[in-house]
């Protein structure tokens, strides 16, 4: 079994409705369990301004698939919830990162892990930081040391 956190994100069509929906998706993968879910967080588009905020989460669950096909289900799910593929960073019903896979580190044609962009994202470290409070993430740091550089002043938690 191996350890891993996948962040979520939509901002169009019904967000909230879009990540819960994934959330449920997941629950139904073979081999896999879902362990904990963080709130959800609204954050400002990255790329393209002229696009809606965004609602963003991480789950924590435990696996026995590998990496690859991890990523194959996280395509099935955002395909099954309408997913198109246009501009780049554009608006989506839903996008399924894989941030961290256990302690590996993954550099190929398909797969960065622990996500590229990971240390550079506050709506993937607030959440990873409040469902893992000690949460290492391999080659980077600490999730918390991490969001405390950045900072979180772009984040709204949604109670
Ligand atoms: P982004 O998440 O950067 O907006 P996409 O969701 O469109 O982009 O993903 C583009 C490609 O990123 C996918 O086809 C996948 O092969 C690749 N990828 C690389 N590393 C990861 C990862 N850790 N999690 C999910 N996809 C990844
Ligand atoms: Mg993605």
């Amino acid at each position: 079994m191996t350890i891993a956190f996948i962040g979520l994100g939509s901002n169009i069509k019904l967000p909230k409705q879009q990540i819960k929906s994934a959330i449920k998706s997941i629950e139904g993968i073979a081999l896999t369990q879902v362990l904990k879910v963080s709130s959800l967080y609204k954050s400002k588009p990255i790329g393209p301004q002229n696009q809606n905020d965004y609602i963003n989460a991480v789950a924590k669950i435990d696996t026995d698939l590998m990496p690859l096909e991890l990523l194959e289900c996280m395509q099935d799910i955002e395909n099954q919830q309408g997913r198109i593929r246009k501009e780049h960073w554009g608006p989506r019903t839903l996008d399924l990162d894989i941030l961290m896979f256990g302690e590996e580190i993954i550099k190929d044609d398909k797969l960065t892990i622990p996500h590229a962009e990971i240390e550079n994202r506050s709506f993937v470290l607030a959440p990873l930081a409040e469902i893992d409070p000690n949460c290492l993430i391999p080659d980077k740091g600490m999730a918390r040391d991490l969001l405390a550089i950045i900072g979180q002043e772009d984040l709204e938690i949604i109670r």
